[in-house]
């Protein structure tokens, strides 16, 4: 199945849910969802049957959603957290948050994640020194992230920058905004891990069936 290219606010207004695609625009009040929060489509409005299956899979659409993968490489994660110690939605949850678009997404080096993966591509970053282009990377703790040296007078790195510090970066992550560096202090905690608010319980469920 091919990438959707489609209007991503759809995406949002679909899971009844902001999930962060589109950078600024999401923190202010042009925001779809907060503009016209139901469903698209001519029969947006109109009454859900809701069943356990539902529920299970429209979480595992939000999440798959918002870090943009396409289903058989989520169900991939999910296997891998699956063979992993720990409790399988949380380990799932952080394997996607270690991709390296993520991370470059939380690190305010860029205002979404679609945007981080089109730039990790075009070999914007170095990972503890080295070129790394590649968006499904997953970084460790204690991984340095560098915007290159060519690319830091580029205005959407500066603004995506600036407007993560306005907003806050997440509590395992540092950033040295005068370097354009950003370290991967710790794995993420569950508690950390709260935009979007997920339930990953319902998709070891979905999957499990
Ligand atoms: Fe659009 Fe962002 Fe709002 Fe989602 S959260 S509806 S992507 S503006």
């Amino acid at each position: 199945m091919a990438r959707y290219t489609g209007p991503v606010c759809r995406l949002c207004r679909r899971e009844n849910m902001k999930l962060f695609l589109k950078g600024d625009r999401c923190h202010t009040e042009k925001c779809g969802v907060e503009r016209r929060n139901y469903a698209p489509g001519q029969h947006g409005q109109a009454r859900v049957k809701v069943s356990d299956f539902r529920t299970q899979l429209r979480e595992k659409q939000r999440v798959k959603r918002t870090y943009g993968l396409l289903e058989n490489q989520f169900r991939s994660y999910f296997v891998k957290a699956d063979r992993m110690k720990g409790v399988t939605g949380e380990t799932l949850l952080v394997l996607l948050e270690r991709r390296l678009d993520s991370i470059l997404y939380r690190l305010g080096f860029t205002s979404s994640r679609s945007e981080a993966r089109t730039l990790a591509r075009q070999n914007h970053f170095l990972v503890n020194g080295r070129k790394v282009n590649i968006p499904s990377y997953l970084v460790r703790p204690g991984d340095v992230i560098t915007l290159k040296e060519k690319s830091r007078k580029v205005a959407r790195f500066n603004e995506a920058l600036d407007g993560a510090l306005r907003r806050g970066l997440p509590s395992w992550v540092e950033l040295n905004r005068d370097a354009f560096e950003g370290t991967v202090k710790t794995l993420p905690v569950r508690a950390e891990m709260t935009t979007p608010e997920f339930n990953e319980r319902l998709i070891v469920e979905l999957y499990s069936k």
